[in-house]
């Protein structure tokens, strides 16, 4: 029997219970990401929702790696959106609340052209704070954020709202 291709990287999907702290389900892509055909499926998944962006934002550091395959597959360029303190030349710089803390993330300066049609790619959509930071840094930098996609949302904490009126894909939901 085939499995439908979602539902196989669903599967894969591994639930680490008090991580990184205590009551927080963390929900853990790296099986997603070493199997080659769930790789392909999430790629090719990711590119279909990017429309007519020509630019991935990918966020640190998951993001990264599924950014760069749906660009690949897309057929755009990709720009890391980092943790501080990474980047030799910082565009703009966003404080923001995590499910489990805070942080702070920065743009690269120098490579997002403004009026650029930039798509964005994390891998898990928990609060919506790190979203609406990235969307906020874009912003700062004059591009044109036209899609938010993440591989999981975690519809409970209700991230999706603080990115409205951007358009949320979600590959898979918990
Ligand atoms: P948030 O800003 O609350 O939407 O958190 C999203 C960011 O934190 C993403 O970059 C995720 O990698 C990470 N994250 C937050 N909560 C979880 C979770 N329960 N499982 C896996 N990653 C998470």
């Amino acid at each position: 029997m085939s499995e439908d291709p979602l539902g196989r990287v669903l599967g894969l999907v591994r639930d680490v219970p008090d991580f990184p702290s205590p009551g927080i389900l963390f929900r853990d892509i790296t099986p997603v990401l070493a199997d080659a055909e769930a790789l392909t499926t999430v790629a090719t998944e990711l590119a279909a929702l990017m429309g007519d962006a020509d630019l991935v934002a990918g966020i640190e550091a998951r993001g990264f790696l599924l950014g760069t395959a749906a660009a690949l597959v897309g057929g755009t360029g990709v720009v890391p959106v980092r943790k501080a303190g990474k980047l030799p030349r910082v565009a703009a710089s966003r404080s923001y609340d995590l499910e489990y803390g805070t942080a702070t993330l920065e743009l690269p300066e120098g490579v997002v052209a403004p009026g650029a049609r930039v798509f964005v790619v994390d891998d898990v959509l928990a609060t919506g704070g790190t979203g609406a930071a990235t969307v906020d840094l874009l912003g700062a930098a004059g591009a044109d954020v036209v899609g938010f996609a993440v591989l999981a949302e975690l519809t409970a904490l209700g991230g999706r709202a603080r990115l409205a009126p951007l358009p949320v894909h979600a590959l898979l939901a918990f």
